[in-house]
C-alpha cells in the first residue's frame, strides 16, 4: 500500500492512520469488522440451531395434537418440545409428489414428534445419521423392488414417509399400525449401529434378550400364538423391532398383559414406560451411556 504523499509504502499503522487516505482505512476497517462479526454470527446461528429455547408456534399448533405429548407432564412436554425444534433445525424435509404437493409445518411437526417419541429415553439422541426426510403424499412406487411402498429408512441417511400412510398410522391410535414409530424404530436401530454420536446407545444385553425372544417366538409352532405382534414381525430381527415398537407405544396395556416379558425388555431398552404413572418421569440429562442406565423413564 502506497501513502499517496510520499509515494513509498507505509511503514507503520501510525502513518496510515495520520495519512488522509480515509477510503483505504475506512476498507480496513470494514473488513476486520467483517473477519470479527461472521464467526459470531454463524456462531450465534449454530448455537440457536441446537440449543433452541422453545418450538415454533407453526409447529407447536400440531405437536400439541399429539396423544404422546399430552400425556407427558409440562415439564416432560417442554423437553419434549424444543426437541422437535432441534430434529426440525437439523434437517431436511423433501417434499416428493410433483408440483401440487407442498410441504406444510403439520407435516413437519408431527414427522419431527414421531422421532422424538421413540427417541425420548435419550436426551442427547438426534438422529445424526439421517439427514433427510422425504415426504410422499401417498404410498410411492420403488423402481428396485417394483412394489408401492409406505416407507422405508435408507442408510445414506434418509427417512422416507408415505403422508397418507403416517395419518392413517396416527389417526387410530391404538391398533398397533403406526408407520411413522414403525420407520423411525427402524432408523433408531441403524442409528445405534453407526459410528457418530449416536453411537451404540441401545444396552447390548437387552438387544440380545430381544433377540431371543424374536427366536423364541418364530420356533413357534403357531406364530399366531400373539393376537398383537402381526405375522410381519417374524420376518427379521429389524421388522420384529419396529412392530414391537409400533405395539409399545399404541397399546402398551395389551402388550404388557400378552407379552410381560417383551414389554420389560423394550420398555427398558427404549428407556420410557407409557405405562408408569405418577412418578418421577425425567430421563437422565446429562448422558444416555448405558452404564448410567437405572431403569425407564415414566410418563404421566
Ligand atoms: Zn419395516
Amino acid at each position: 500500500m502506497l501513502n499517496p504523499a510520499t509515494g513509498a509504502p507505509y511503514e507503520s499503522w501510525q502513518e496510515l492512520f495520520a495519512s488522509s487516505d480515509y477510503i483505504l482505512v475506512l476498507i480496513m476497517f470494514s473488513a476486520a469488522a467483517v473477519l470479527l462479526v461472521m464467526p459470531i454470527f454463524y456462531g450465534i446461528k449454530s448455537y440457536k440451531r441446537f440449543y433452541p429455547r422453545a418450538l415454533r408456534p407453526e409447529y407447536m399448533l400440531y405437536v400439541g395434537q399429539m396423544s404422546y405429548y399430552q400425556r407427558l407432564s409440562p415439564l416432560e412436554q417442554k423437553r419434549f418440545a424444543i426437541r422437535c425444534q432441534i430434529f426440525i433445525n437439523t434437517k431436511t424435509f423433501i417434499p416428493r409428489g410433483g408440483k401440487g404437493f407442498v410441504l406444510v409445518p403439520e407435516m413437519i411437526a408431527k414427522i419431527a414428534a414421531s422421532a422424538v417419541e421413540i427417541s425420548f429415553g435419550f436426551p442427547k439422541m438426534g438422529f445424526e445419521h439421517f439427514s433427510r426426510i422425504l415426504i410422499y403424499p401417498t404410498d410411492y412406487y420403488s423402481r428396485i423392488t417394483r412394489q408401492y411402498h409406505k416407507g422405508e429408512v435408507n442408510v445414506r441417511g434418509m427417512i422416507v414417509l408415505s403422508w397418507s400412510s403416517f395419518q392413517d398410522g396416527y389417526a387410530k391410535d391404538d391398533d398397533g399400525i403406526n408407520l411413522a414409530i414403525h420407520e423411525m424404530a427402524h432408523a433408531l436401530k441403524l442409528e445405534n449401529r453407526i459410528e457418530n454420536g449416536d453411537y451404540q446407545f441401545l444396552n447390548a444385553q437387552l438387544m440380545k434378550a430381544l433377540r431371543d425372544e424374536f427366536q423364541r417366538l418364530s420356533t413357534l409352532q403357531s406364530p399366531a400364538e400373539s393376537t398383537l405382534i402381526r405375522a410381519y414381525a417374524l420376518t427379521n430381527i429389524h421388522e420384529f423391532f419396529a412392530v414391537l415398537c409400533e405395539n409399545f407405544f399404541e397399546r402398551p396395556s395389551a402388550l404388557q398383559h400378552e407379552q410381560p416379558q417383551l414389554y420389560s425388555i423394550i420398555s427398558r431398552l427404549l428407556m420410557q414406560n407409557p405405562l408408569a404413572q405418577n412418578e418421577m418421569s425425567i430421563a437422565p440429562s446429562n448422558s444416555y451411556a448405558m452404564s448410567d442406565f437405572s431403569g425407564p423413564i415414566k410418563r404421566n
